[in-house]
């Protein structure tokens, strides 16, 4: 399969998708001009952006609302100087992953299951986002380090599952995909295969028709896990491409995080998880945001994550409400919070 399907790609034209990547937003001032936004009032924090810089789509700024600086789509990518605060418990590793990295671009953390650090970037940058302080530097195998990782799901029987993570693994070509796809389809012991990617939100035309057919001809299962933490975030044009997915042979799930100000809120949660289910995307996770230095702003209480999961119960059919987990480090599982 995989000289079938790389051949099938054509690697050399760049997508749509990638003159897109090429063209984000970077710079504050273009921000605060195409939003029409006084930037005395929210100047931004130039420590946050040298430590993790501005990063987000045209089309992702789109969907925000003009002179608006409490806009839920805005307050997660702008670099606030609310970053700056040390508080305490906010560390860089609240997940401590550095412990379960036994090879470079592989973190074995749960039971079954191994997540492959794809690519070491996004199309976005969430302020929010747990791996803001990852070592992708030390974690960007070369092709040595890759088969290395090969090896070590090889090596592994209990391994079912593989999860491509990132960074965001459809920053990576269809071909580059393609070539890991195959790989891991002639392993015999893996029967699935997760995509946790913020593209198909961020940057839609990223679901080429050459990615789709990747995804539904796999010998692994697909399963694309989205990450959408706002029905504002569902374009019209992010609908449309969900669309060509057959959900018969991707399954979709969506994770969001809770934040604060941005979604902390069973209505706005409610809205979001019917607008999901309209493009065959069925809510799966509401995490509870990590405690990742510079992020502390953006916290939300275990209490008051019940109390909104109660009242979407409330609003909702079971099958709408997603989970609210917190990740703890060293646990077998996510914690689910009941
Ligand atoms: S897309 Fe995901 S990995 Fe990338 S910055 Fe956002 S949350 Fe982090």
């Amino acid at each position: 399969m995989t000289q079938n399907i790389v051949s099938l790609i054509d690697s050399d034209q760049p997508k749509k998708w990638q003159e897109i990547l090429s063209d984000l937003i970077t710079d504050p001032k273009e921000l605060v001009q195409l939003l029409q936004l006084d930037p005395s009032n929210q100047p931004p924090s130039l420590a946050a952006i040298d430590q993790f810089p501005l990063k987000v789509t045209r089309s992702f700024v789109a969907a925000m609302e003009l002179g608006n600086w409490q806009d839920p789509l805005l307050r997660q990518v702008w670099p606030s100087k609310l970053e700056e605060a040390e508080i305490s418990g906010f560390v860089s590793d609240p997940l401590m992953e550095a412990e379960a990295n036994p090879v470079p671009g592989l973190l074995h953390k749960y039971h079954g299951r191994v997540l492959l650090t794809t690519v070491p970037h996004c199309a976005i940058h969430c302020r929010y986002c747990f791996r803001r302080h990852f070592n992708y530097g030390g974690n960007t195998p070369s092709r040595l380090q890759w088969n290395q990782a090969l090896d070590y799901i090889r090596s592994d029987q209990s391994i079912e599952e593989v999860i491509l993570s990132g960074g965001d693994p459809l920053a990576a070509s269809d071909r580059q995909l393609a070539r890991l796809i195959g790989q891991l389809d002639e392993i015999p012991h893996l029967t699935t295969l997760r995509i946790h990617s913020r593209m198909p939100i961020v940057l839609p035309e990223r679901l080429t028709v050459e990615l789709i057919y990747l995804l539904e001809k796999s010998r692994l299962k697909p399963i694309l896990v989205l990450h959408c933490n706002h029905a504002q975030e569902i374009s019209p044009s992010v609908a449309h491409y969900l669309h060509k997915i057959d959900a018969n042979r991707v399954k979709m799930l969506n994770q969001s995080v809770l934040l604060a100000e941005v979604n902390d809120n069973s209505t706005i949660l409610s809205k979001l998880s019917r607008a999901l289910f309209a493009l065959n995307v069925l809510p799966y996770y509401l995490h509870l945001p990590d405690r990742v230095a510079g992020t502390a702003h953006f916290a939300v209480t275990p209490i008051k994550g019940r109390e909104i999961i109660q009242e979407m119960e409330n609003q909702l059919p079971g099958y709408l409400v997603p989970q609210l987990v917190q990740e703890e480090p060293g646990k077998p599982a996510k914690s689910r919070m009941r």
